[in-house]
């Protein structure tokens, strides 16, 4: 078990830009990093399981855990909240673990105030567009959900000057690469600023 803290990475970036399909693939190339699943008041989408895609919970729990303050950050994404529970990531942490969390944008700002050390990474569009035919392809939501994303989608993008790294995901394996590249350079040359 390694001795010394981890790092804390968040991804974060408007819904459909490649968040999940980016961490998916930088998981395959990054040894040791551990993913946190947060909890989610929407219903599981086909193929989710609960626990690996989401900790799948009612608007009832997820607002016990707001009183009682066990939220690293939450949001309301599109209608629906979510949180990432602190107990879990400073865990993981302190394990030694580099601990990834791909969250929204009000969410990624939260954690920062309380973390300043975490690394934020915001994944941008290569065009509205892009981002339109993305959601689209996906087919996840209805016309209404996808015109919600698009607006908000315009917001978060607003906030990406409060990053620490921006990548653009045009072409998949070069954002992969240039992410992979973040990671590392982060990891190799400021471990101790960076050490939750
Ligand atoms: P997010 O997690 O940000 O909501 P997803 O990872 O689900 O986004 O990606 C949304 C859709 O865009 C998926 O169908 C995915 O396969 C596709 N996608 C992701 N990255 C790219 C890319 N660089 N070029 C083309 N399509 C992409
Ligand atoms: P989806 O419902 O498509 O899985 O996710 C919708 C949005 O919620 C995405 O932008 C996703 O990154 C974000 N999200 C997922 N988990 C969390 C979380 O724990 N906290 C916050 N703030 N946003 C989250």
């Amino acid at each position: 078990m390694p001795n010394e803290k981890g790092i804390l990475f968040v991804i974060s970036g408007p819904s459909g830009v490649g968040k999940g399909t980016l961490r998916k693939e930088l998981f395959k190339r990054i040894e040791g990093l551990t993913y946190s699943v947060s909890c989610t008041t929407r219903q599981p989408r086909a193929g989710e399981q609960d626990g690996v895609d989401y900790k799948f919970i009612n608007l009832e729990t997820f607002m016990s855990y707001v009183e009682e303050n066990k939220f690293l950050e939450w949001a309301k994404v599109h209608g629906n909240y979510y949180g990432t529970l602190e107990s879990d990531v400073r865990k993981l942490l302190d394990e030694g673990h580099d601990v990834v969390l791909e969250i929204d944008v009000q969410g990624a700002l939260q954690v920062k105030n309380k973390m300043p050390e975490a690394i934020l990474v915001f994944i941008m569009p290569p065009s509205e567009e892009e981002l339109v035919r993305r959601l689209d392809r996906r087919g996840t939501e209805s016309d209404r959900e996808l015109e919600e994303r698009i607006r908000n989608a315009k917001r978060e993008i607003l906030e990406s000057k409060r990053y620490d790294f921006i990548v653009v995901n045009d072409d998949l394996e070069s954002a992969v690469k240039e992410l992979e590249q973040i990671f590392k350079d982060v990891k190799t040359k400021k471990p101790e600023n960076n050490r939750c």
